[in-house]
Parts: C-alpha cells; sequence; structure tokens
C-alpha cells in the first residue's frame, strides 16, 4: 500500500518520501533496546523533525507510541487538530497568555516554577478540566528546569492542586550529546538525587524521563536510568533513523527520509562561465550539467553543501559551486545520458550508492536532526507498506 499526500501531482519536482513502515520499525527496535516496561515518548516537535508532525504523529499513535512531546503549544494543537489522541507532552513551560490551552486541547504542560504551577492550576480550575503537569528539573543543561532545590515545593503544589495531575518528572541530559559512552552519566546522578527526594516526599509521578535519542543504544546510560527509577524515554531523532552522535547506536535504525527532485534541464558551462555569484566559480573548461529544482530554501543545509554531492542515474554527481535559492547545479562531467525529469536522490539510495543525513551533516557542520527540516515548496509523500520503498536493514 503506497499512500501520498500532494495534492499537486503533476507539478511535483521535489519532494520527500517519508517511509512510516521504517518509522514502525524504529519504534519496535529502540523498544527492544530498552529496559523491559520502559514507555517511549515520540518527540516530534519541529513538525516531527521536517518529517511532518500530522501524519507521523497519527503513525505512532498507530504504533502504540505512549505519548508524543512537542517544543510548544501550536506544535500540540496542530498534533490535536490532526486527529492525534495520544497524551502529548509540552516542553516548554506555558506563557502568562496560553495558560487556559493545556486544559482546552488536553495537552500535558511542563512547569518548572511555583508561579507557573499556581497559575496552571487557576485556569485548569476556570477551564474545569485536570491538566496533566510534568514537573521538569534542572541537573546542569542550558538553565532549563526548576532549580533542585524548589523541586519539594514544586512538586507538592502540583500534587495539591485538584486541576493538577502530577504525571510526570523529567530532565534532558546534554551530556549524552557528546562522544563519550558514559557521557550525561553524571547529569544522570544528579536527576537520580532529584528522583529519591520525590520519592521520599511520597511525590514521584508514573512517568520520570530523562534519556533521549543518543542514549537509547547505550545499556551504561539506559540501566542506570532504570536504576535511579526512570520508567519513560523520550525520543526524536533515533525513531527517524537519525543519529546524532558517530558511531552512536547498535541499534540498527532505518532512516524515515528519503529526498528526492527531477532534473528540470541539461546544460552546460563554457569555459569562464560562473556557476554561482562569484567570479571564482568561473568553470575552467566545459562541464556538462543538470540543473535540479532544489535550493537553499527548499533544505537550508544546501547552503553550506557546496562541494557536496547528488545521485543521478546511480551515479555521485557534485554539487557545482554554491546552490541558488530555488536550484542548484550539478555536475554531470562522469555521467552521460541524463534527461530532463530524471530522478536524482539528495537524501537516500539510488544503485550501489546511499547518502545519509549524518554524511550531509559531517559536511555542513549542522546538526544530524537539522538536515530534514526543509522548506514548504517539498511535498511529502507518505508510504504505509512494507514493500513502500527499499530500505537498508
Ligand atoms: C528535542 C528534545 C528531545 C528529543 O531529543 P532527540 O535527541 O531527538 O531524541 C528530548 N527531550 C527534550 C527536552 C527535547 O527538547
Amino acid at each position: 500500500m503506497t499512500g501520498t499526500r500532494t495534492g499537486r501531482r503533476g507539478s511535483t519536482t521535489a519532494w520527500a518520501d517519508i517511509d512510516l513502515h521504517a518509522l514502525g520499525r524504529n519504534l519496535e527496535r529502540l523498544r527492544r533496546g530498552l529496559p523491559p516496561g520502559q514507555a517511549v515518548l515520540g518527540v516530534v516537535k519541529a513538525d516531527a523533525y521536517g518529517h511532518g508532525a500530522g501524519p507521523v504523529g497519527r503513525a505512532l499513535q498507530r504504533f502504540g507510541v505512549d505519548g508524543l512531546a512537542v517544543a510548544d503549544m501550536g506544535e500540540g494543537i496542530t498534533l490535536r487538530r490532526a486527529g492525534v489522541t495520544a497524551p502529548i507532552l509540552v516542553i516548554d513551560p506555558p506563557l502568562s497568555s496560553q495558560l487556559r490551552l493545556p486544559a482546552l486541547h488536553r495537552l500535558g504542560a511542563t512547569v518548572t516554577s511555583l508561579i507557573e504551577a499556581r497559575a496552571l492550576a487557576t485556569a485548569a480550575n476556570r477551564a474545569g478540566r485536570t491538566v496533566d503537569v510534568h514537573v521538569r528539573v534542572n541537573t546542569g543543561f542550558a538553565g532549563f528546569g526548576a532549580p533542585q532545590a524548589d523541586l519539594t515545593d514544586l512538586l507538592a503544589a502540583v500534587a495539591s492542586a485538584p486541576t493538577l495531575r502530577l504525571e510526570g518528572l523529567y530532565t534532558h541530559l546534554s551530556g549524552a550529546y557528546g562522544p563519550y559512552e558514559d557521557g550525561g552519566l553524571a547529569e544522570l546522578e544528579r536527576f537520580g538525587e532529584a528522583v529519591d527526594v520525590a520519592r521520599a516526599a511520597g511525590l514521584l509521578p508514573p512517568l520520570v524521563h530523562a534519556l533521549s535519542s543518543p542514549a537509547l543504544g547505550r545499556p551504561l546510560l539506559t540501566a542506570a536510568a532504570a536504576r535511579i527509577g526512570c520508567t519513560a524515554v523520550r525520543c526524536g531523532a533515533a525513531l527517524f533513523g537519525i543519529r546524532m552522535v558517530d558511531g552512536e547506536s547498535p541499534l540498527p535504525l532505518a532512516p524515515v527520509m528519503s529526498l528526492k527532485a527531477r532534473v528540470t534541464r541539461v546544460t552546460a558551462l563554457e569555459p569562464g562561465d560562473v556557476a554561482d555569484y562569484a567570479a571564482a566559480s568561473a568553470a575552467p573548461r566545459r562541464i556538462p550539467v543538470a540543473v535540479l529544482p532544489f535550493g537553499f530554501s527548499d533544505g537550508h543545509h544546501l547552503h553550506r553543501l557546496a562541494g557536496g554531492v547528488l545521485l543521478i542515474r546511480g551515479r555521485p554527481a557534485p554539487i557545482l559551486a554554491r546552490p541558488f535559492m530555488s536550484g542548484l547545479l550539478a555536475d554531470l562531467t562522469d555521467i552521460p545520458g541524463v534527461q530532463p525529469g530524471d530522478e536524482a536522490v539528495l537524501i537516500g539510495r539510488q544503485g550501489d550508492h546511499r547518502i545519509t543525513v549524518e554524511d550531509i551533516a559531517a559536511r555542513s557542520g549542522l546538526r544530524p536532526s537539522a538536515v530534514p527540516l526543509l522548506g514548504p515548496r517539498v511535498v511529502r509523500r507518505y508510504r504505509t507498506g512494507a514493500t513502500g520503498e527499499e530500505q537498508p536493514e
């Protein structure tokens, strides 16, 4: 079964294939790599890392994810409007102008201070609804979360408010994004102290979570998290098959997105012609080129990708000079016979070659999760069947 969501079939010249079957398998494999009983919250902020929040959120729900997480209220509302009924945690605490929204849209709210907790309780009371609350505690990352010293009072305030339900306690580990096997362990130990404080006060909520994607393939961290009482993980990148740290994970995760465009023109630079707006790009010889309708407004990583490659006719074609806003030139010197309409692959597999998000990140100096963030012109096509698209195992 193949599903497409483009209403402009014939006009599509650049598109992302989103393999929802691979997404489901990734979720399953992540689960298998975790100690038993851990809940998985799928992080789908930033439009599901460019994969499309609505379709991805609905698919994860179908695959049995325990909940979803987004950065802000607007993203949570978008998911509800897309028909997602699973629990949704909003990571940013509500601004005073947003206090009604968790009750109105059944969104789980993060609180990090007594002021936020009280204001949220008042708003929930007015709305006549109960709101799920996760308390975020700071363990040393960017000042996000409540100071450890405030934790007991904050948990007590949430637990005693009749319109708030204390659902979670969490933190986010920066060290896990570093190259070291035990990165994040010191932060996790600080979180363990917070968990002990909550337990001692009789205020330990059901969902206790700290680990995110890069930690999930590291037994040192997953075992330590289970030991201190974690009951859930939050993961975004790993669900999409994106590795945030080099050589990070023994988990066999498959990329979910491939990115394609059709050659719109085949032409040539004559000696002295420039390939972008810089004289330095003047062609030293005749260079046959393909024009691709994919520029830095379609994928901002392209802005940094001079010297990168894409695949045409199963062969790597170097990107010539710097891409334009809405297009790029690919060098066809080694690829004869290219025709307008031929399919080029910017991320994914063609013939014996494969271009990964991680390759592009390494070349462009971006974080891997930034690479699939695409511009509005790029259509997404959703494939749901096991045979929808050839996938590397
Ligand atoms: C973005 C985010 C995540 C997900 O991180 P991944 O590395 O994509 O798994 C988890 N927790 C918080 C608080 C986040 O902001």
